[in-house]
């Protein structure tokens, strides 16, 4: 019921690789979800990572961690041509556990060359309203020696608000651990500020559509402006996404902003690309 259901909503909306899959019914969406499945079995999917950099320091101490998969017809495939039909089938839970334990292990490695890097991994609704995730990250970093406060979790607005009780509940366990929490594409949702306030996270993340208007739109520039600002007087660090221009990078840089992430910088790359590149990244 919940394949047909999202089936119907696809119709609706936009255009899709597995769209027209889709639409002929549930019968190809549950050959698509096995296809994913298998996707994992036959290590298709790839973990790439985007460095963020620090605007005071010009260092990366961080990167977040961005899934891929490598279908043997299709080619690369990007993240949002996949990832919300595995949020509506439940399979993002079992691609969250994949990506959580890549990045830990891909941390690893990196401290066996002696970079430490606190790794971003997205979250979607469904990992929220899962009450074991926080023990079964536990578990997967355990594995790997990675200590909680090198993992950041990144929330959007709206997989909060789909049931605020229960993911406060998560993210305040999330919390306790140590691990590190951010809220995701921030100014596009519709999150209060009273709820904010109540929110155990770290770090806000500036989305990208603000960040790359604000050179050409006064109204952009002030969003992101305040942003920092209120970031700042929460108490929290703040993340510019979309930093595309060196323009724009000296804008955030004199506005405060904490860290930046995008193609000026660096564009997402395989993990085993990353470790090689880091050594030899001046700002
Ligand atoms: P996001 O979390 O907002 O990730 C940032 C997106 O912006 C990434 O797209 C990244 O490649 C892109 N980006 C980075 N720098 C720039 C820039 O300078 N300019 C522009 N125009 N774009 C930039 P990507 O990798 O295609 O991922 C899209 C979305 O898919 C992500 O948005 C996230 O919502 C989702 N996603 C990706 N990987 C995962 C995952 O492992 N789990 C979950 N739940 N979602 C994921
Ligand atoms: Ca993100
Ligand atoms: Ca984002
Ligand atoms: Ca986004």
């Amino acid at each position: 019921a919940e394949l047909a259901m999202y089936a119907a909503k696809r119709r609706q909306s936009g255009s899709m690789v597995y769209e027209s899959a889709l639409d002929a019914g549930s019968q190809e969406a549950l050959s698509l979800l096995s296809e994913l499945r298998r996707a994992i079995e036959r290590q298709e999917l790839r973990l790439f990572l985007q460095p963020k950099v620090d605007f005071k320091t010009g260092q990366v101490h961080s990167a977040e961690a961005l899934v891929r998969w490598e279908h043997p017809e299709r080619g690369l495939v990007p993240p949002m041509q996949f990832i919300p039909f595995a949020e509506q089938t439940g399979f993002i839970r079992q691609l969250t556990a994949w990506v959580i334990e890549e990045s830990a292990r891909f941390a690893q490695q990196a401290r066996a060359r002696g970079l430490s890097l606190r790794i971003s991994v997205n979250l979607s609704t469904r990992d929220l309203l899962d009450q074991e995730l926080p023990a079964k990250i536990a578990a997967l970093l355990g594995r790997h020696g990675t200590d909680p406060s090198m993992q950041c979790l990144e929330i959007t607005e709206s997989a909060i608000m789909d049931d605020p009780q229960r993911a406060l509940q998560t993210l305040e366990r999330l919390s306790e651990m140590g691990f590190k929490l951010s809220i995701d594409d921030f100014g596009t949702g519709y999150s209060s500020l009273a709820y904010l306030k109540r929110l155990p996270v770290n770090e806000l993340k500036i989305d990208r559509s603000f960040v790359m208007a604000m050179e050409r739109d006064l109204d952009d520039a002030k969003i992101v402006r305040s942003t920092i600002e209120l970031a700042h007087n929460l108490g929290l660090s703040v993340v510019a996404e979309g930093v595309e221009t060196g323009k724009a990078w000296k804008l955030l840089a004199a506005l405060g902003c904490d860290e930046g992430q995008g193609y000026f910088i660096g564009r997402p790359v395989p993990a085993a690309q990353l470790l090689d590149w880091l050594p030899r990244w001046k700002a």
